[in-house]
């Protein structure tokens, strides 16, 4: 343990990756209540701003499946328009920037923002022109984000959405995406659709690991997924002994040896049972043993976190400091689906300047 906690109010300061974020995750109870008012939609549990982020968050924390899903099911309720979504992913933008995030990929899945009429494609658009609007809002606090389309695992649409992926992929789409329940629905069915993205060159990020165990993992990875969304069950595949030494199975040998990123979402783990505490997190031995670990957010409504206050919290179980932090980030960084020299120019210029720059504060 660090004898120092960091602050959040530093922790913001430092330029930060977030490379695992749902898009219908992270909306502003405000929003909520006035795109409720705009779209004649009448199911929120509250239109008191403060009461209803409340009710979200009890949602998440409650170790309650039906009351987690049924949260989402008000956030994408009132993602149904254009002007929704711009307004959406354009608050998003500003967020993340005002929490210090200068590179993001947000993900969500279009097909379920299709009931109000709105084709797959305008969806994508309406994101991605809220990106560009948000972005330009905080000049002064410069962000770059892309998207991840996501294909829902329990419905039939992998194959559309995967198209629909590669038809933006110029436009700031830089990855494909499986989410949903893990159990019941195992990822090999789409492995056509896999083949096809993999086959087009294009990036892969799989929900695998978070509730269920090693055989999912071993399949996204199977089907070409390079970076695990959570993956935290890889630590099923590690023996550690009295003395606390560790000993690697051949799969998360596998995993460490090719840098394969995780993408860990500590604090939503807690809240979905996968893991007890941040404190018994394993993201504390997956760090110590050298994984490819990044550092996420997962539902910033949901969870009622920010990455900052994410980092704070794992800097205060296990003593993170600033050095650590700026590890963690150029995981992050590394690990995105941004092409080559863009990640070396983020890391050049505004990473690791931004992390000297605090070094030096006294
Ligand atoms: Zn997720």
């Amino acid at each position: 343990m660090s004898a120092e906690r960091l602050e959040v109010g530093l922790i913001q300061q430092m330029p930060k990756v977030l490379l695992h974020d749902h898009l219908d995750g992270g909306l502003r109870p405000r929003t909520i209540i006035d795109l409720a008012a705009e779209q004649g939609y009448r199911k929120l549990p509250s239109t008191d701003p403060d009461a209803l982020g409340e009710w979200f968050q009890r949602g998440a924390d409650q170790g309650s499946l039906e009351l987690y899903l049924e949260t989402f099911e008000h956030t994408v309720g009132v993602m149904q328009t254009r002007d929704a979504l711009i307004r959406v992913a354009a608050e998003c933008a500003e967020d993340l920037a005002a929490d210090g995030v200068v590179y993001a990929e947000s993900r969500y899945a279009p097909e379920l923002s299709t009931a109000g009429g709105l084709t797959l494609d305008e969806v994508v658009e309406a994101i991605l022109e809220g990106f560009r609007i948000g972005s330009a809002r905080v000049q002064n606090r410069p962000i770059v984000l892309r998207f991840l389309a996501t294909a829902m695992r329990q419905a039939d649409r992998a194959g559309e959405i995967a198209d629909l992926a590669l038809r933006h992929r110029d436009a700031g789409v830089v990855g494909f995406d499986i989410a949903g329940p893990e159990a019941g629905y195992p990822p090999g069915r789409f492995g056509v659709v896999f083949g096809r993205l993999v086959h087009a060159n294009f990036h892969l990020t799989l929900h695998a690991g978070e509730g269920y165990g090693l055989p999912s993992i071993r399949e996204a990875l199977d089907l070409g997924a390079e970076r695990l969304g959570h993956g935290v069950r890889i630590v099923d595949d590690i023996a550690l002994d009295a003395t606390g030494t560790a000993t690697l199975g051949r799969l998360a040998a596998y995993v460490r040896d090719r840098r394969i990123p995780l993408e860990l979402c500590p604090t939503s783990n807690v809240h979905s049972g996968a893991a007890a505490s941040i404190e018994r997190h394993p993201f504390d031995l997956l760090r110590r043993l050298r994984f490819r670990v990044t550092v996420n957010t997962d539902n910033r409504l949901m969870s009622d976190v920010s990455l900052s206050s994410e980092f704070a919290a794992l800097d205060a179980a296990f003593g993170l400091g600033l050095d650590e932090i700026e590890w963690l980030t150029l995981n992050a960084m590394k690990s995105a689906f941004l092409p080559f020299d863009e990640r070396l120019a983020m890391i050049t210029d505004t990473i690791k300047p931004g992390f000297a720059v605090l070094r030096s504060d006294p």
